[in-house]
């Protein structure tokens, strides 16, 4: 059933991947596995299973009925070879590093990262002996200059999710592919329904499933992507070999959520355009970042690479006063003051504290709000907008 329902669209992908109903006697969904110990009829089954630890079940860290089903939903949307589950999305974008990067290595890594990743970057890999280059996320196929012999990993993320830059990955994949470098690719903001990582190049894609694919801001899971079955190998023992397991519950829901992705994402995409949009218009307001927006830098590579976009955007304020922004975020009534976005609900933060950049500047002018437009009805979500630039 799996090569079949991969050849149809991702709508329908997303309800029939990872279903198995005659191993569970019909139900729609997978039970949740609680599971450690896996017991063996003889030895002799033992010991041959234990040649082949990855396949099926043999032990409850390496993977249950429960996150196949999962891995095998994400890896159907996202086109690769196979997934693997991590505990949450900084554990994939960890696992991936770890898998690819040794003592004396070099990796690019964009200056628009997702702060966390830049902070094991410049702590646990330096202290291993792992240098990082940033390089600016406008780079494209100049990042062949920034290779070096040692170079082993390129990690891009398109677009950042505090800047919302978008980057040429299908250059700057082919310029790395020549020197024998592998491209990994945070792929959140566009989830699998509006990226397709392994078309334009990359090799292994994260995604935090804990936002858009989970959706209801009650779960932690990452997922780590491969195009081949060589990647999937070194990802799969790094993860066994790290003791990553995931949580049944977690995996569960994540494939819960994932199977309402595609209808979820239309209505965050189309709120945060009309949102953004009205956002232009205001007095208050200098830029909105947004990349489907006409008028943004990032709009043609956008249109060439991506099907779509999320409800994660930002706008900068033409006010340098922190006070003003405060007063305005203070003021929101329904969009939550919180970390974290995909979920349903509607959510804001003053994003410049997060940007942290080394190579290239970042000055849009202003302050930088970041948005994620939840399912509210858009009107209601303008009009809190709205009174809340009242208050400045
Ligand atoms: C949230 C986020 C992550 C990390 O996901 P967690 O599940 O919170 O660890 C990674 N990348 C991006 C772009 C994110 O927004």
């Amino acid at each position: 059933m799996s090569d079949l329902v991969r050849k149809k669209k991702p709508a329908t992908i997303a309800v029939h991947a990872g279903r198995a109903v005659e191993a569970h006697q019909g139900a729609v969904n997978p039970p949740v596995y609680h599971v450690s110990t896996i017991l063996y009829p003889d030895v002799a089954t033992m010991e041959e299973r234990g040649t082949r630890p990855f396949e099926g079940m043999t032990y409850g860290r390496f993977g249950t009925p429960t996150t196949f089903a999962l891995e095998e939903a994400v890896c159907a949307l996202e086109g690769g070879y196979r997934s693997v589950a991590a505990p949450s999305g900084l554990a994939a974008i960890t696992l991936v590093l770890e898998s690819f990067l040794k003592h004396g290595d070099h990796v690019l890594v964009t200056d628009s990262i997702y702060h966390p990743t830049r902070r094991y970057c410049d702590g646990h890999l330096k202290a291993n002996g792992i240098e990082t280059t940033y390089y600016d996320p406008l780079i494209g196929a100049g990042i062949a200059d920034l290779i070096r012999p040692n170079t082993k990993l390129v990690f891009v993320e398109a677009p950042g999710s505090l800047t919302f830059e978008i980057q040429d990955i299908p250059a700057i994949s082919a310029a790395a592919h020549k020197r024998g470098v592998v491209v990994a690719m945070d792929n959140t903001w566009a989830t699998p329904l509006f990226f397709k990582p392994f078309e334009k190049g990359v090799d292994l894609s994260v995604q935090a499933a804990t936002k858009y694919i989970v959706g209801h801001a009650d779960a932690m899971m990452g997922m780590v992507t491969c195009a081949n079955a060589d990647l999937w190998q070194i990802i799969k023992m790094r993860a066994a070999a790290l003791g990553l397991g995931v949580g049944a519950e977690e995996a569960y829901l994540a494939l819960r959520g994932l199977r309402t992705l595609p209808v979820r994402l239309e209505r965050h995409q189309e709120t945060a355009i009309l949102l953004a949009t009205w956002l232009k218009r205001r007095p208050e307001v200098l830029r909105v970042l947004h990349p489907a927006l006409q008028d943004d830098p990032g709009h043609k590579l956008w249109r060439r690479d991506f099907s779509g976009s999320c409800g994660l955007f930002a706008f900068v304020m033409k006010t340098k006063d922190k006070k003003d922004v405060d007063a305005f975020l203070d003021a929101l009534q329904l969009f939550g003051l919180g970390y974290s976005w995909g979920g349903f609900e509607s959510l804001a933060i003053p994003a410049d504290p997060g940007i942290k950049r080394t190579v290239t500047g970042w000055d849009p002018g202003g302050l930088t709000i970041r948005l994620h437009a939840g399912l509210e009805d858009a009107d209601d979500l303008i009009a809190d907008l709205e009174q809340a630039f009242g208050r400045i």
